[in-house]
Order: C-alpha cells, then sequence, then structure tokens
C-alpha cells in the first residue's frame, strides 16, 4: 500500500467549527486565490478497504479514483488535512489527486472547506448543514453528476472526476 505524507500551509489552525461540527480546519491569516493550502494524506486503499477504514476509524476517507481512497488507518494518525469540512459554497478546490488550492481569497478565521461532490462518485450520503444559501441539504455520490456543479468547479475538480464528466458529455 502506498502511503502518502500530507502538508498543510502553516497559516491555517484546527479549532471546533459551531457551523459544522466537529473540528474543522481554519485560516489563520489570510490566504491569496490560487494559493496551495493542502496536499493530502494518508495511505491509498481500494474501495473495500476504505470503507473497512470509515468504519473503525471514521469517515475520513477521500475518493481519488475510481478505485482509490485516501484514509487514515487509524484515530492516532489523523492529520490537519482529515478535519477538513464539506461546504456547499466552498473556498478550497482540488490541484492534482491529492492537492487543494483557494479558489478564492481567503480571510483570517474563515473555515477551509471543499465540496466533497468534487472526488467522490462511489454511493454516499451526508445531511449537510453548511447553512450557506446555496446548501443542497445533502451531498450523495451523484453530485458529481450535475451539470451546476461542472459549471461552478470546472477545472477544480478531481481529476478523475473531471475525466469521468467529460466522457458522461461526450466532449
Ligand atoms: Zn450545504
Amino acid at each position: 500500500m502506498k502511503k502518502f505524507n500530507s502538508w498543510v500551509s502553516q497559516k491555517t489552525y484546527v479549532k471546533n467549527t459551531v457551523a459544522i461540527q466537529g473540528l474543522g480546519l481554519f485560516a489563520k491569516e489570510p490566504i491569496k486565490k490560487g494559493e496551495k493550502v493542502v496536499e493530502m494524506g494518508g495511505v491509498e486503499v481500494d474501495r473495500n478497504l476504505a470503507y473497512h477504514y470509515d468504519d473503525v476509524v471514521g469517515d475520513y476517507s477521500v475518493q481519488i479514483d475510481e478505485n482509490l481512497f485516501l484514509v487514515p488507518t487509524a484515530k492516532n494518525k489523523l492529520q490537519k488535512d482529515d478535519r477538513i469540512n464539506h461546504s456547499c459554497n466552498p473556498n478550497l478546490g482540488f490541484k492534482g489527486k491529492r492537492g487543494l488550492i483557494a479558489m478564492r481569497d481567503i480571510k483570517e478565521n474563515e473555515e477551509l472547506t471543499f465540496d466533497y461532490a468534487m472526488s467522490i462518485s462511489d454511493p454516499y450520503y451526508l445531511v449537510c448543514k453548511c447553512k450557506s444559501s446555496n446548501c443542497r441539504k445533502a451531498v450523495t455520490g451523484d453530485d458529481w453528476r450535475r451539470e451546476d456543479l461542472h459549471k461552478k468547479y470546472k477545472r477544480y475538480l478531481s481529476p478523475y472526476l473531471a475525466k469521468k464528466i467529460s466522457k458522461l458529455s461526450g466532449i
């Protein structure tokens, strides 16, 4: 199994989040649009193992390809990048299969989030309480099919999903 170390910008910190729930990653200082914020780490596993670790460690897997997921393999291996919450109005997007960059300028103390629909195409369901005005109320494994999200996230989608979408639309 391949193992990747995570890298998280020094301009961030972890704290309890009121808006969503549990811990979240926040900006310690302003972050400029385009700036690299995270390189996600963990162990690369297939679907079956990912679901296993989701049960044992908690739901921290990130889908990075059709049948590839990044997971922390134990609670004591959780890193800052495992604390990034979903938002329907996110400020981070994918750059490469493990990287997250700022999609816009981010202010000090803003929570750092991405839209889980940028990377998930496996069956998934999460009730969303992100409270943004465009909140979808739920995140599902079929959201990647939504044209409004293709438009909104364009080049910020996980690379494997961007490919999958271009096949879907026959471009
Ligand atoms: Zn939401």
